[in-house]
């Protein structure tokens, strides 16, 4: 579990002290009708869960690192474990797992961002007003002179009939993005925001800072630079700092050479003196920005910097079992299970605890995963489609097992039903509800509904969607190459624990538990709200993989073009 996503479980204890709403938005059409009840479905036993708990996060596991002896007795252990249930090989050479090569990159300032108007500069101050690095695995990365562009949101959504590049030819230049995706107001009622243009208050995936490097290497650009603004970002500038720390990528074969130069941040002070010494009103160009006739505005200056990265490689796995479908033609298509199993490894110690266990974040993901594998394995009829069990990698440095999985995937994504991911459970008993991430999203959602209906449960929305929580697990990259994918969280609504108790326990979490050397298995755990979470998901794989057709994105899911594009193949 990502930092970003913490705040999203405290978030929830407000909304369910101020007894907030639970709105539930109408389900698409094709919502399937049960098969077997869930109630008949096996079981799971929450004594296994704490059993695989208790063995991943043992201090002897050393906090699961990529790269560490915790990794290979992490893999030794899911391996075993894949063995004892009778599943097979997940990977098509016959192993268990695949591997995943990671590059880790500290960069630093080899010369500072300079933006320059015949004689007159502006210098940046790094870290306290640019934060850069480069993904580039090489020694060193540079602009020279290169000519700067403000290009609005920096987006293109065919689906909005947005292109903030239009005809602008951006290769090898820098490039001044906002954050966020276009807030343009409802022309209805204009202190709002437009819902029929990137989903009203919701944040899409154009939001995000990542999607925005990616566009600007797509355009060719040679460095991109987001302006920070803590609102639209949804966190401060001192977030942005910590990028500084060294950062792991995936080793793609061009050594990530079509990626930009440089990318990085500056600060809105930054962004108005640069703006100035163009001659511009950076707040003028921004309003600009919110319209469909906006095009990139050339600020008139040059800009340079370099970056010297020092580089370590890094040979991780994901972790991958297979279990056969029975149906000859539907047999090649999967539903994926997928939970990481790396965590944060030996680090600086806290109260004399140095060995990071992430009993939580996320032993407790791949625990549940194993145990939905065993219910899977007795059901019957036994499913038409296959499941593969994925254990990911590299999620606490950036979604990266299941991004190179989604890269290269084992099996086709066109054949892959769906992604179902489980990152951190619930371990405070047993919930009224349960919360999905980008409810709506998808067809999954009717299956979720469907299935808590039969246990006298509902399903919950994010309460914060503008901050963009469903681009921020490693469901999304399943989803990001248009593979629907399902992000559920605990309930808000405990049943038979006081509400205060569940505080103390959600606050004890965040502040001091979490990405900490306390996130242990705790003696007062109560798994049943867990194993509730666990039938549902098998419900939800095992009607997916029964059903006449595979799970569709919502029309104008921005993942939905990929989608429709690879079936039509
Ligand atoms: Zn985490």
């Amino acid at each position: 579990m990502r930092t970003s996503r913490a705040a999203l479980v405290l978030a929830f204890v407000g909304l369910a002290a101020c007894g907030g709403g639970t709105s539930t938005p109408p389900a698409t059409a094709n919502a399937p009708a049960p098969q077997i009840p869930l109630a008949q479905l096996p079981q799971v036993d929450p004594a296994k869960i704490l059993d695989h708990i208790k063995a991943l996060s043992a201090d002897s596991m050393e906090g699961r690192a990529p790269g560490t002896a915790g990794e290979e007795k992490t893999v030794a252990y899911v391996e075993a474990q894949f063995k004892q249930l009778g599943l097979q090989p997940g990977n098509p050479d016959g192993t268990y797992v695949q591997k995943v090569p990671l590059v880790g990159i500290s960069g630093a300032q080899a010369k500072p961002l300079t933006f320059a108007k015949g004689t007159r500069t502006l210098q940046l101050a790094w870290k306290n007003e640019v934060v850069a690095w480069s993904k580039h695995v090489a020694p060193e990365a540079a602009i020279a002179g290169s000519d700067v562009l403000f290009a609005g949101y920096g987006v293109e959504a065919p689906e909005y009939g947005w292109n903030d590049f239009k005809d602008t030819d951006v290769k090898g230049k820098t490039i001044v993005v906002l954050v966020n995706d276009p807030q343009v107001p409802d022309p209805a009622n204009p202190s709002a925001l437009d819902p029929k243009l990137f989903n009203g208050k919701a944040m899409t995936y154009y939001g995000r800072w990542t999607y925005k490097f990616e566009e600007g290497a797509r355009k060719g650009a040679a460095a991109v630079l987001i302006v920070h603004e803590t609102g639209p970002a949804g966190y401060g500038f001192n977030v942005v700092q910590g990028n500084l720390n060294e950062k792991f990528d995936l080793v793609a074969p061009d050594k990530n050479m079509s990626k930009s130069s440089i990318e990085g941040w500056i600060t809105l002070d930054a962004a108005k003196k640069l703006f100035a010494l163009g001659g511009q009103d950076f707040d003028a160009l921004k309003k600009q920005a919110l319209s469909r006739d906006f095009k990139p505005v050339p600020l008139g200056l040059t800009a340079s910097m370099a970056i010297k990265n020092t580089l370590r490689t890094i040979d991780s796995r994901n972790i991958v079992a297979k279990l056969e479908g029975s149906d000859p033609a539907l047999k090649d298509e999967y539903v994926v299970y997928s939970a990481h199993w790396d965590h944060l490894g030996v680090g600086d110690p806290v109260n004399g605890d140095k060995i990071y266990n992430g009993a939580l974040d996320n032993a407790s993901g791949v625990a549940t995963v194993l145990e939905i594998a065993r219910a899977l394995k007795q059901v019957q009829p036994q499913a038409k489609r296959s499941f593969l069990f994925l254990m990911v990698t590299a999620e606490e440095k950036g979604l990266l097992g299941s991004e190179y999985y989604s890269l290269n995937p084992l099996y086709p994504l066109a054949k892959t039903a769906a992604d179902i991911n489980v990152d951190v459970i619930n371990p405070w008993g047993r919930t009224k509800d349960i919360s999905v991430v980008g409810l709506g999203a998808s067809e999954l959602d009717d299956y979720l509904r469907t299935a808590a209906q039969e246990q006298g449960r509902t399903l919950t929305p994010d309460p914060e969607p503008e901050k963009g929580f469903y681009y921020r697990s490693d469901h999304f990259n399943f989803a990001k190459q248009g593979v629907p994918a399902l992000d559920p969280d605990a309930g808000v609504t405990f049943t038979d624990k006081p509400a205060d108790w569940i505080k103390a326990k959600k606050t004890e979490w965040e502040e001091k538990d979490y990405h900490g050397p306390s996130d242990q298995v705790k003696p007062d755990w109560d798994l049943a709200g867990a194993v509730d979470d666990a039938q549902l998901f098998i419900a939800v794989g095992y009607r997916v993989a029964i059903a006449a057709e595979l799970p569709k994105w919502s029309a104008g899911n921005e993942f939905k073009a990929k989608r429709d594009a690879m079936l039509s193949k």
